[in-house]
């Protein structure tokens, strides 16, 4: 299955010049969707993953079956203000002004074995704030899982070294 066939072109969305790929339609049809699924597990099938982490809101959509395709847990991470334990925080650069996530102080226990997952990877901002709230709890990074990779942004520099792994490249 050509799972291209299903990512929307949106010209200058959010703003101009922006070409916003849409994972909407892919999202809407059972088979590209679980295909999308397979395709992003496949490389950490024999991986003995045991959470997933991802981050709101689209990491949540292929994070929790990416999780159960693993035999793996299931861990957010969060914009401030949404969990209610004790926590890790990182701030993290914006365009214009900064941004923050947070995860659970106890979601990850020290060299758990975990895999990012988010639909996207652009500038790497969003995965590698995750990978740094990661870090802050000793976790074993195995990897981190994309849909789409837009790979003339260099967000994968930023995820050095961490293995990358990513189903559509688009340049
Ligand atoms: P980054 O932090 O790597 O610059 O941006 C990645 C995040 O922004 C992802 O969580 C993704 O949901 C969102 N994003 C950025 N550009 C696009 C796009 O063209 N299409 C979609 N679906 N999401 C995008």
């Amino acid at each position: 299955m050509d799972l291209r066939h299903h990512v929307r072109d949106i010209p200058d969305y959010p703003k101009p010049g922006i070409l916003f790929r849409d994972i909407t339609p892919l999202l809407a049809h059972p088979d590209a969707l679980n295909a999308a699924v397979d395709e992003m597990a496949k490389p950490f099938l024999d991986q003995k993953i045991d959470v997933v982490a991802a981050a709101e809101a689209r990491g949540f959509i292929f994070g929790t079956p990416l999780a159960m395709r693993l035999n793996a847990g299931f861990v957010p991470i969060r914009k401030p203000g949404k969990l209610p334990f004790d926590l890790h925080s990182f701030a993290y650069e914006l365009e214009y002004g900064t941004d923050e996530l947070q995860i659970h102080v106890d979601g990850i226990k020290p060299g758990q074995r975990v895999l990012i997952v988010d639909d996207l990877l652009a500038t790497g901002g969003t995965v590698e704030a995750c990978l740094r709230l990661l870090e802050k709890c000793d976790a074993e990074i195995v990897g981190c899982s994309f849909l789409i990779h837009l790979v003339a942004l260099g967000g994968e520099a930023r995820l050095s070294p961490y293995h990358i792994h990513s189903v559509l490249e688009y340049g």
